[in-house]
């Protein structure tokens, strides 16, 4: 019903909250104190053999779909075998998609700016930023586990290894424009801005085959500034995503002072490694995230989903 998601006063409210956020949104050096399970895949023991899940790194299989969405739509959750794999409790599945999607995005004009979506499905929505951690056990587990994500993507952070998120794309999930050297937009002139976003969206285009309909700026930094909005709509996307929690290492940094997911926040995640997370890998920080969801009593589903692209 609503054509955006946010009235303008909240838009830049939110954007302010995104910037405090962002302290830690896009650099290295998050962390909360607690230790962490081991999350490693059950299978991949030296033990060996004797693994109860058969392996299915080779990727998604064309045949085998034992958890398919009943009501369609949906994404579907991986099986229970694939959750205890990964040492992880079984999220709810997501609801079908809406048939009214509650984003619905203009082909041309202002684009909107928005860190929620709404609806009242009880769903997260999970977006991964940058692409500096290209991790194969990673792929492995969102073809275990069948957990839609969207990734935003930095050009040149990316572009030594454009397959391995191809890889990630054939499970269905989409690539979104996060710059080409994530630069932080506010500080560069508007000339600079355009470059930032249209050479990203030229090179993404060219790669994933389908143009990036959304864009975040790098710390969320300038979303809501007139120049930023001028230079998205020039170079493509629809709509600048910002974000209600952000994942460390541990645990999610909230905007909300309860600390409590709500329906239809998106989370930012980021493709980071033991380098940049102390020790942890992809997949126990990804397991970690899975985990306080789970607790919550969410569903992840897939941002596109819930977003109306523009008419052709
Ligand atoms: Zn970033």
């Amino acid at each position: 019903m609503n054509r955006h998601v946010r009235s303008r006063t909240t838009v830049y409210a939110a954007g302010a909250l995104a910037l405090l956020a962002a302290a830690t949104g896009c650099t290295s050096d998050a962390g909360s104190g607690a230790a962490s399970a081991a999350l490693v895949p059950a299978s991949g023991s030296p033990a060996g053999g004797a693994a109860a899940v058969p392996s299915r790194s080779a990727g998604p299989s064309p045949t085998a779909s034992p958890t398919a969405s009943p009501t369609g739509g949906g994404p579907a959750a991986g099986d229970a075998a694939a959750w205890a794999k990964w040492h992880l409790a079984p999220l709810p599945p997501a609801p079908p998609a809406p048939a009214d999607k509650p984003v619905k995005l203009a082909r041309t004009g202002p684009v909107p700016v928005f860190s929620e979506v709404k609806t009242s499905d009880k769903v997260v929505f999970v977006t991964i930023d940058d692409g500096a951690e290209k991790d194969p056990k990673f792929v492995e587990m969102l073809t275990d586990l069948k957990v839609p994500v969207s990734m935003f993507l930095t050009r040149d952070i990316v572009k030594d290894d454009y397959g391995y998120f191809k890889r990630l794309q054939a499970l269905g999930n989409h690539v979104h424009n996060h710059t080409v050297d994530h630069a932080q937009l506010s500080k560069v002139p508007p000339e600079k801005q355009k470059s930032e976003i249209c050479d990203a969206q030229a090179a993404l285009t060219q790669q994933y085959g389908t143009p990036p309909l959304l864009f975040r700026p790098p710390y969320g930094d300038g979303a809501n500034t007139p120049a930023l909005n001028t230079a998205v709509q020039q170079c493509g996307p629809r709509a600048v995503v910002l974000w209600r929690e952000s994942m460390q290492i541990h645990d999610m940094q909230y905007q909300a002072a309860d600390k409590k997911l709500r329906a239809g926040d998106i989370v930012l995640a980021h493709f980071r490694g033991p380098k940049d997370l102390k020790g942890e890998t992809m997949t126990q920080m990804f397991g970690e995230l899975l985990a306080r969801i789970q607790e919550q009593g969410f569903a992840v589903a897939r941002l596109e989903d819930y977003i109306e692209a523009p008419a052709a």
